[in-house]
């Protein structure tokens, strides 16, 4: 699995250096103006790069607190929402419980439990992408792992699950993580479920609202859960750059991030509607900012090659579904761009 994961960064670096449109890791497309850029240079020259940055991040999780609309104590900070998966999988349960998830979904999970030689418990998703419940629920009673992790909407399949069907899982005792690192696109969270219950934490994250350099992931959960998890972090994880430019950001330019979001909902139903007037192609519905469609008429890597010759590249997701790929929501002369060059190939 490791040197799959190399492969990948490795063809992802390549790839990246040839496309004029890229389409494949479910950023934000944004423009902020010169003069953020102006004021982030000055702000950052007055960082002291001898010294540690501030352990608690506490006046970037206040701004974050603000903006998310709960309060900095229901907030842990990550280097990214990968590393706050880590230390899910890490704190909660024993290591020798499962850690259950429904396939296809974001590799991470599996990643993090397997590093630490945690049981893997999955269940296949169902035609429609949602939980086959009756199997979660049997493989739940027969291997009792102690945490479950739902990507909401879900990576690569764009839908949100069922939340009557999560929390019938989650009725059985498992801890449940809901990772809403889309929610901006989707506007469904289980954000009141978190702050109230035990048994419940929320992860969002920056990256997917325009600041996925920053490696800002945010943790929400009840007060002594957050407590509880910060036993864990690495106390240096955001640095002072981060800490510096994501303040400036989200006090100051929120708005361009909120205008960038809309146009991207708005964008996605127009390459949906005109995706799903293509013949060769399956699209899926989307939640979130990224459309998944199979190849039916040749395979997807043969289209993902043309793709990227015409300048474009998306994501091959083959590797968790079959003759698959993922095209994430750009700016609108990007989509365009892409729906052309889909088009002329296929
Ligand atoms: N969760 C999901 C569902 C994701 O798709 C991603 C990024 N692709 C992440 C978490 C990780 O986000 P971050 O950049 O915050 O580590």
């Amino acid at each position: 699995m490791i040197s799959n994961r190399v492969k990948l960064l490795e063809a992802y670096k390549t790839e990246t250096t040839q496309a004029k449109v890229k389409l494949s890791s479910n950023e934000l497309s944004v423009d902020y103006p010169e003069e953020l850029k102006d004021r982030i240079a000055k702000e950052v020259s007055r960082i002291a790069f001898n010294r540690y940055p501030d352990p608690t991040a506490s006046e970037l999780k206040e701004i974050v607190a603000e903006r998310f609309g709960i309060r900095p104590e229901n907030i842990m900070l990550g280097n990214g929402s990968d590393e706050l998966i880590y230390y899910l999988s890490m704190s909660v349960g024993e290591l020798s419980t499962g850690v259950f998830f429904p396939t296809p979904t974001f590799p991470m999970y599996e990643i993090s439990a397997k590093a630490l030689g945690r049981p893997l418990v999955c269940t296949p998703l169902g035609e429609d992408f949602d939980i086959d419940l009756e199997a979660s629920l049997q493989a739940i009673e027969g291997h009792r792992p102690t945490l479950a992790y739902f990507s909401y909407p879900n990576n690569p399949t764009g839908n949100c699950f069922s939340k009557e069907k999560i929390q019938k899982i989650r009725s059985l005792g498992v801890f449940t993580v809901i990772d809403e690192a889309y929610y901006h696109f989707s506007k469904k969270t289980f954000l009141e479920e978190a702050v109230t219950r035990e048994d419940t934490v929320v992860l969002r994250t920056l990256s997917k609202i325009g600041l996925a350099g920053l490696r800002v992931g945010v943790l929400i959960g009840k007060e002594e859960i957050v407590k509880e998890l910060e036993k864990v972090r690495l106390p240096f994880n955001i640095s002072s750059t981060s800490q510096v430019i994501a303040k400036l950001i989200l006090r100051d330019y929120y708005h361009i991030i909120e205008e960038a979001v809309d146009t991207t909902i708005k964008e996605r139903e127009k390459m949906l509607q005109h995706m799903s007037n293509m013949k060769g192609i399956k699209v899926y519905p989307s939640e979130a900012n990224f459309i998944l469609f199979k190849v039916e008429c040749m395979s997807a890597q043969e289209l993902h090659s043309r793709l990227l010759k015409e300048g474009v590249l998306v994501r091959n997701m083959s590797y968790l579904v079959d003759n698959a790929l993922r095209v994430s929501v750009g700016k609108p002369q990007e989509n365009e761009m892409f729906l052309e060059a889909l088009q002329k190939v296929l």
